[in-house]
């Protein structure tokens, strides 16, 4: 199956940011999607932004820190649509300071959010991907990952731990398989919001406010890798701002 339209598409992390403007997106152009985050309140109201917009969508409760949870995502796409044709692998936290600063805490929290959350999901999708014959995985990175900085260790380490299991899963993916890893530069939503340091999270949050590019700009690429034939598999995107340095 090529282009978008009828593709089930399932979504992490669609409950704000670059997950939700996919979700919004896709839907547009014809995927049925099924959108998981732990806020079921906002995704309830962007399923019926979806449907009172003419497309298709549906909803689960998901915290990617749950193996359970993710392979509640997968049946229910199953379920409900009868296939899964992408898993997109967006939830994310980034809650960067100083080494110095111990905040062990936010480093756990960012191993089992972006990291293990991401396995989690190939496990759970990678049955069925198998079954089918066919499947896609899209994970959302970061340009953290190409140039390390202070304060961004630990996210970037679990962001190009993202990146070496996708280079691994596409080589073992074989023909019927595609893998696409999309590294996001600066792009405005609300990810400053889980940085516990307020000092560290007021500067991120104003050079968000100064430069950040809009969520659709990573949604574009979404799909963009998502609607070549079933022969091209597009494997890494780099999309930021053009004033990024
Ligand atoms: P947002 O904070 O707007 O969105 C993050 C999403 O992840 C939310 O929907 C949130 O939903 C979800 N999420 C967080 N923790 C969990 C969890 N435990 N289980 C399920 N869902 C969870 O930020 P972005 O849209 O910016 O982030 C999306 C991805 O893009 C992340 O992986 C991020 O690292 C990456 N990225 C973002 C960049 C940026 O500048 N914004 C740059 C590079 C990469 P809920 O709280 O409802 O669970």
């Amino acid at each position: 199956m090529s282009g978008i339209a009828d593709k089930v598409v399932a979504i992490t992390g669609a409950s704000s940011g670059i997950g939700e403007a996919t979700a919004l997106l896709l839907a547009s152009r014809g995927a049925k999607v099924v959108v998981g985050a732990r806020r079921a309140d906002r995704l309830k109201v962007l399923v019926a932004r979806i449907t009172a917009a003419g497309g298709e969508a549906v909803f689960t409760a998901v915290d990617v820190k749950r193996r359970e949870d993710l392979v509640g995502l997968v049946t229910f796409a199953c379920e409900t649509f009868g296939r899964l044709d992408v898993l997109v692998n967006n939830a994310g936290i980034s809650r960067i300071s100083r080494f110095d600063d111990l905040r062990v805490e936010d480093w756990d929290e960012m191993i089992d959010v972006n990291f293990r959350g991401v396995l989690y999901g190939i496990a759970a999708a990678l049955p069925v991907f198998r079954r089918q014959g066919s499947g896609h995985v899209v994970n959302i990175i970061s340009t953290a990952g190409l140039k390390i900085v202070p304060l961004q260790g630990v996210y970037a380490a679990t962001k190009n731990a993202v990146r070496t299991i996708s280079e691994a899963l596409r080589q073992e993916a074989g023909s019927s398989l595609r893998v696409t890893g999309i590294s996001p530069g600066f792009v405005r939503t609300d990810l400053a919001d889980s940085i516990t340091d307020a000092t560290v999270k007021s500067a991120i949050a104003e050079r968000m406010e100064r430069m950040a590019i809009p969520p659709e700009a990573i949604a574009r690429a979404v799909a963009f890798a998502i609607e070549q034939p079933a022969d091209v598999d597009v494997g890494d995107i780099v999309v930021r701002p053009t004033a990024q340095d």
